[in-house]
């Protein structure tokens, strides 16, 4: 039957600006990295996309090569897109991302002109879309000048293609040069796509700064921890779970004895505050205000429904925090 979109939708979740942008983006934003490819029914991808945007979850991230097989995440959507977003386009913002590798031979990734362009007409092909909202360069790339791959993200922009531009996986250092070639150009930078949860900071020895100071937005992605900073580990590894599974990404040798001591005192501070680990993840990557999106990803309606509601706590006291450096170690 066709997806006619809950009426609630924009009832609960907050919206946060980008930087000094005029953009809004969800607190919690969905990514298609895994579950979307071709090993997961399509009904279950269905059901998570349609849940997430009647929660207000309306933006869904995206990259060339997310799947199994690389292309296959696009290509889902644009199926699920066209059955059940397309009166909705406006109200929602796709991202896309270039610089993995993607296809065979010299131009296939990293960051030149030639791969960017190409990777975002194919993207743009997979999904059916006619621009993303947000195009990004997946990570820097040290054998191209800056100058060029910022160069191909105005192009995206100019040519209509993709609405804002974006840099995932900078370094403090080449964020700054990112921001000088783009300043040149005239073409703003809207988001930085760092790694960010309790169990891997490193956005806040220097990263967050220099975006505040540029006044470019942040989506922390894999802010569970891919699944370690949630319920899912606690009484073992499930076979449906990304730890069991092929991913080579999170494997269950991560799930140390000091890791999963971290995570239970973790999870006891969650129950304090009435909230599940995911939620207290969440909310704790929000903290603030420092971090304009969570970039979650979820197998189920079930994770995604107990993730987002991370949102209805989003305030920490001052010693909840210091409870959790101690339990982090610092
Ligand atoms: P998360 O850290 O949110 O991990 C998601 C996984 O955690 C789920 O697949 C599920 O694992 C588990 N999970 C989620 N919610 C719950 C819950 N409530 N209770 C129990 N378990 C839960 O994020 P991802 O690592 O999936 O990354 C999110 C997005 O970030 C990606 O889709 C992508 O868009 C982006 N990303 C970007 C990168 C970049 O280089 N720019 C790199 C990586 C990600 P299970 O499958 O076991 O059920």
């Amino acid at each position: 039957s066709p997806f006619v979109a809950a009426e609630s939708r924009y009832a609960d979740m907050p919206y946060r600006r980008a930087g000094r942008s005029g953009l809004k983006l969800p607190a919690v934003s969905l990514g298609l990295w895994h579950n979307f490819g071709d090993d997961k029914p399509l009904d279950v991808q269905r059901a998570v996309l349609r849940r997430a945007f009647d929660l207000g979850v309306t933006h869904f991230d995206l990259a060339n090569n997310y799947g199994p097989p690389p292309g296959a995440a696009e290509t889902n959507f644009g199926r699920h897109f066209a059955a059940d977003f397309r009166p909705y386009r406006d109200e929602i913002l796709v991202s896309s991302k270039a610089g993995y590798l993607m296809w065979d031979g010299p131009y296939g990734e990293w960051g030149s002109r030639k791969n960017l362009l190409a990777s975002l007409d194919q993207s743009l092909t997979r999904t059916g879309l006619e621009y993303f909202d947000v195009f990004y360069s997946h990570r820097p790339d040290p054998d191209t000048p800056i100058e060029e791959t910022m160069g191909a993200l105005d192009t995206a922009v100019r040519s209509g293609k993709a609405l804002y531009a974006g840099i995932s996986n900078y370094s403090p250092e080449q964020t700054e040069a990112a921001l000088a070639a783009l300043k040149e150009l005239g073409t703003p930078l809207l988001l930085h796509q760092p790694r960010y949860s309790m169990l891997d900071r490193w956005v806040e020895d220097g990263l967050l700064d220099t975006l505040d100071a540029h006044g470019v937005g942040s989506i922390a992605y894999s802010p569970l921890a891919q699944g370690l900073l949630t319920d899912r580990y606690l009484d073992g590894v499930p076979a449906d779970s990304r730890a069991a599974g092929a991913s080579p990404f999170l494997t269950s040798d991560r799930l140390t004895a000091e890791t999963l001591a971290t995570v239970r005192a973790l999870n006891d501070i969650a129950g304090a505050r009435g909230q599940t680990l995911a939620q207290l993840a969440i909310a704790w990557v929000l903290r603030r205000g420092r971090v304009t999106s969570a970039l979650i990803g979820a197998s189920s309606v079930a994770q995604l429904e107990n993730t987002v509601a991370a949102t209805a706590n989003l305030e920490f006291a001052d010693d909840e925090l210091a409870e959790i450096e101690r339990v982090l170690g610092r």
